[in-house]
């Protein structure tokens, strides 16, 4: 017997002023044309605007997507501190998020508003027809389009006639806005049965511009070590060669301009796979490029509210605005392929970042003095943990860049220089 599957209905309207756009008279104008999602013929979170960026985004890969939104295009601003989690298969596409969307008002006060939230909202659970879905989308997105009606903006706030043009979820995902890279968008959704999903469509690995050989090696790689992709011990591992041989695909055929992300379910605290937490990692075609010299001669670490920082800078020298960050919260895209296990040092690392105790009063009491050695004790530590994984980083780039260990701005209890070149 054929599994059945229950599809829910989606559907995006538009209106303008609060009247539906096709009930709107051509001639007449409007301050704002919004949108609504409305799922099994009732909208949903009728009071948050829609996104359309993220949701015309979510419809290329999976992750999580801030769909509904506060009126000035800031999420969190509304107290949506959680967006939609989106799942691809090939003929379904999968929203989880809870309800209602927004946290506030759950709690007594501000403060506790996202716990209160999380204890007392609903997980709700929506399954799409693919096919139907990013037709629906792309309809009424060139429905809006045709229609003459030139309103004084669109909704959320800083959304504009031009963004509106760009959004085709059957186009490609660098046209969409927000997008930092050209040319064809490939995932390889690594949990999900290793499919590849180009530009919003899943394709078979033999559909792929790479040699034939290369794709017997992918295959069997992935067959002989699937096992090993679910088991604890070995999943960092697993995940370290199969992005090495996904990079491979730019030295077997796949054109340089293919932005290539590796997907990946994220372990959650019990330590068991999370489906619908997915991480998006690029391969980076420059990662080849392994003894060429890197754009800047700095690669910087710190750590910033327990995340860590790696970045390149051309300036051996602090700067007050850290305007060459190129990657934040773990995530790097310096052009150098730092080891996932590596990665999770420093994360946990970062996570271990001294809070200086707010004596603050500028009294010389006993006390205030000795937290604020206590602190120094601590930042010190912290900081010598700090240099060490910067040495590990400047052992990955050898003579390419020189390593710089920054100090994070909120240790004010150490006066170590504010920037150290490991490896010196
Ligand atoms: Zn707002």
């Amino acid at each position: 017997m054929l599994a059945t599957c229950t599809f829910n209905d989606f559907d995006l309207r538009f209106f303008a002023d609060g009247t539906p756009l096709d009930e709107a008279a051509h001639e007449s104008t409007a301050e704002v044309i919004h949108q609504r999602i409305w799922i099994d013929g009732r909208p949903v979170e009728q009071g948050h605007p829609v996104d359309l960026i993220s949701l015309v985004r979510s419809l290329y890969y999976p992750g999580e997507f801030y769909i509904f939104t506060c009126g000035c295009g800031n999420a969190g601003c509304a107290g949506i501190w959680d967006g939609v989690l989106v799942r691809h298969e090939p003929h379904i596409v999968r929203w989880r998020l809870r309800r209602p969307v927004s946290s506030e008002g759950f709690g007594n006060d501000f403060s506790d508003d996202y716990e209160q939230w999380k204890g007392r909202s609903e997980w709700i659970e929506y399954a799409f027809d693919r096919d139907i879905m990013i037709a629906t989308i792309a309809e009424r997105l060139a429905a809006v389009r045709r229609h003459p009606m030139v309103p004084d903006g669109y909704s959320p706030y800083g959304v504009e006639r031009r963004h509106l043009e760009a959004l085709d979820p059957r186009g490609r995902l660098c046209d969409v806005p927000w997008e930092d890279h050209d040319g064809p968008s490939l995932f390889f959704l690594a949990d999900e049965s290793h499919r590849f999903l180009l530009d919003g469509r899943f394709v078979a690995h033999g559909e792929l511009p790479i040699s034939e050989a290369y794709r017997r090696r992918l295959a069997n790689w992935l067959e002989g070590n699937h096992a090993r992709s679910r088991e604890a011990g070995q999943r960092l591992a697993w995940l370290e060669e199969l992005r090495a041989l996904l990079l491979d695909a730019y030295r077997n055929g796949l054109p340089r301009d293919f932005a290539l992300w590796l997907m990946f379910w994220q372990v959650d605290e019990q330590g068991r796979l999370d489906v619908w937490h997915v991480e998006k990692r690029t391969i980076n075609v420059e990662w080849l490029n392994t003894f060429a010299p890197l754009p800047f001669p700095f690669v910087c670490l710190a750590a910033d509210h327990s995340c860590f920082r790696l970045w390149m800078d051309h300036s051996p020298e602090a700067k007050e605005s850290h305007s060459n960050f190129i990657s934040q919260g773990g995530r790097s895209d310096v052009p150098l392929m730092l080891p996932f296990a590596l990665e999770e040092e420093l994360s946990r690392w970062a996570e271990e970042e001294p809070t200086t105790s707010a004596d603050g009063t500028g009294i010389a009491s006993n006390e205030g003095r000795d937290s604020a050695n206590a602190d120094a004790v601590r930042w010190a530590r912290f900081h010598q943990e700090g240099i060490q994984l910067a040495e590990r980083i400047q052992a990955l780039v050898g003579t390419r860049a020189t390593v710089v260990y920054e100090r994070s701005w909120s240790d004010t209890a150490t006066n170590l220089p504010r920037r150290i070149a490991v490896g010196r």
